[in-house]
């Protein structure tokens, strides 16, 4: 029998998701959250990973050797050094939340134990990139270059232009002020968007607001609890100070797609991630800086994600397996 199965892996430090895909239609048959020890050695780790996986083919009535194709979706350094292809890559060299795996082989391992698959490592912000291309707004043919950010402690990003991912893509680290007073970046540099635009970015920014509006409700949020959720809370009763940190955060990130407009021109920009729920009470602002640009004048379409966050690594793992899988069997 050929082929049937491509499987998404979406490897975090707490779980790691397993889905089922048709390989053709690239249609989710299935799928299971493996619970992750992350104190484990990498060998246990390993051991459950594939269990899971086994368990998860015979409950559905397939065969190891139906297997196409697969990808691990997660987050850290992936290697070998200076491998960028999905397909050159190994292993993780580095993991921020399941050390066990560093520099574990587990191309080598997975192999042995599911042979003959094409197997591929893509790391976690460039999955959540290609679920969107090949299950959320890229599925629409008018987009063909694709911008995304997710919305958290960081701000990741990714470009995706024709279905080609551009590699690296350091977008929270594009500097849109440089003037001597912005504020320092986790990456030592002082300006860049993440520094705006991040759970810390928007603290800072309370703070100075609330400066200016002694009578705002913010003052009434104990300072260690001073967090985006609560801010947008106050922002959607109206607080004026709470919106004024929202229209900043727009502006800032208006400021970021714009010197994107000039590099890619994107058919549409599209925000995941916590915060991007309050993606509407930034949208005036950012559109706002949008429209002053008059070198490029078309606008990009902008909108918070539609896939929700526990299907789109795997998702992404997936359709990225399923590309490459076709592109060697045509
Ligand atoms: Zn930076």
């Amino acid at each position: 029998m050929g082929d049937r199965i491509a499987i998404g892996y979406d490897l975090g430090g707490t779980s790691c998701g397993i889905g089922l895909f048709d390989i053709d239609s690239g249609e989710l048959l299935a799928s299971t959250a493996h619970k992750i020890d992350s104190s484990l050695p990498g060998e246990e780790i390993f051991e459950g990973i594939c269990s899971s996986t086994e368990e998860l083919l015979e409950k559905q009535g397939f065969t190891k050797d139906q297997i196409g194709a697969v990808c691990f979706a997660t987050a850290g350094t992936l290697g070998p050094k200076g491998a960028k292809d999905p397909a050159e890559i190994e292993q993780i060299l580095i993991s921020p939340n399941i050390p066990g795996m560093n520099r574990f082989p587990l191309k080598r391992e997975y192999l042995r134990r599911f042979p003959g698959v094409l197997f591929l490592m893509e790391n976690d912000a460039n999955a959540a990139g290609w679920a969107e291309w090949f299950y959320g707004v890229g599925r629409d043919e008018k987009v063909r270059t694709l911008v995304g950010f997710t919305l958290g402690t960081g701000l990741g990003g990714y470009i995706i232009i024709d279905g080609n991912m551009v590699r690296p893509a350091e977008l929270g680290h594009i500097i849109i002020d440089s003037s001597p007073s912005a504020p320092t970046c986790g990456c030592g540099s002082r300006g860049c968007a993440e520094a705006f635009v991040s759970i810390e970015g928007i603290k800072r920014i309370a703070k100075q607001v609330m400066l200016e509006h002694p009578e705002s409700k913010l003052w009434g949020i104990p300072p260690d609890k001073l967090d985006p959720k609560p801010i947008a809370e106050l922002a959607r009763e109206g607080d004026k100070a709470a919106l004024l940190v929202y229209a900043k955060v727009g502006y800032y990130l208006g400021k970021l797609i714009w010197n994107l407009k000039r590099v890619c021109e994107p058919d549409a920009v599209v925000f995941s991630g916590n915060i991007s729920r309050s993606l509407d009470l930034m949208l005036p602002a950012m559109k706002a800086v949008l429209e002053e640009d008059g070198l490029i004048e078309s606008q990009p379409m902008i909108k918070a994600t539609e896939l929700g966050p526990d299907k789109a690594g795997i998702m992404g793992a997936a359709g990225l397996a399923i590309k490459y899988y076709k592109a060697a069997h045509s």
